[in-house]
């Protein structure tokens, strides 16, 4: 049963900033402020007040409005990867995997997912049956292994994909989608579930909708991130037979070439 209200924010240029907000006990959290103004404005709107701010990695346009939010509540908890609190000061307690996070009456356990960054964490409500995924994975997509090898980020994706159920949806940290939609439409255009999603993405971008969240089952089919072992797709690139690690950093590559 969910006690969470999920509200993406979209902020900067193509990030989203999430409200949790918990109706009972009038608690809100943000995940991932990149900017202060932007989120003060959606929690105005909606009358509520803020309780906590979470953060998934260190990237500026992730934790940027973190410590403006923070002092304007009047000192809340910035809760972020402990491994990152000598880069960023704001955080004032750090959870590591096998940490738990409450936000009113709901509970987050804490994963690490390196690979987009060295200490990257995510953070799963399991009743809400929802995860906040950052820079890990996007619709369709995935991050960039920028701290990390292309096989470190397939290792933390297909844990989280294989321990989370297909209800689960994920709130990612960019709207990449439609991006990301031309990428996985040319390297795997005859799969079904991959042009339905293409389409409802265009239809949404069009009305100036967000496509987030989206369902991890409706993912594992369409997402070619996801399925870097699916004998199906290796056979499609040629690469019947090779390490799933070797296929989805082929994937990575590729999509950092493409136009
Ligand atoms: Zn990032
Ligand atoms: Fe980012």
């Amino acid at each position: 049963m969910s006690t969470l209200t999920i509200v993406p924010v979209p902020i900067l240029s193509d990030n989203y900033a999430w409200l949790l907000h918990d109706a009972a006990s009038g608690t809100t959290s943000v995940v991932d402020p990149g900017e202060a103004e932007g989120v003060a404005a959606a929690l105005k709107a909606r009358g509520w007040r803020l309780s906590s701010i979470l953060l998934t990695h260190h990237h500026g346009d992730h934790v940027a409005g973190a410590a403006e939010l923070a002092a304007a509540a009047g000192g809340v908890p910035v809760i972020g990867p402990e491994k990152d609190r000598p880069r960023v000061p704001a955080i004032t307690e750090g959870v590591a995997e096998g940490g738990r996070v409450r936000v009113g009456r709901a509970e987050a356990a804490v994963y690490e997912a390196p690979g987009h960054t060295a200490h990257h964490i995510v953070f799963h409500f399991a009743a809400e049956a929802a995860l906040m995924a950052g820079d890990v994975l996007f619709s369709l997509g995935c991050g960039r292994p920028i701290e990390g090898t292309a096989a470190q980020l397939w290792r933390s994706i297909h844990r989280l994909r294989d321990m989370l159920p297909d209800e689960t949806i994920l709130c990612c940290g960019h709207e990449y989608t439609a991006d990301n939609a031309r990428f996985a439409l040319s390297v795997d255009p005859d799969n079904a579930a991959l042009k339905a999603r293409a389409a409802e993405v265009a239809a949404l971008r069009a009305a100036g909708k967000p496509t987030l969240p989206v369902r991890l089952g409706d993912e594992r089919k369409a997402n070619p991130f996801l399925r870097a072992d699916d004998p199906a797709l290796g056979a499609r690139l040629g690469m019947a037979g090779a390490d799933p690690a070797d296929l989805f950093t082929h994937l990575r590559e590729a999509k950092n070439k493409f136009r």
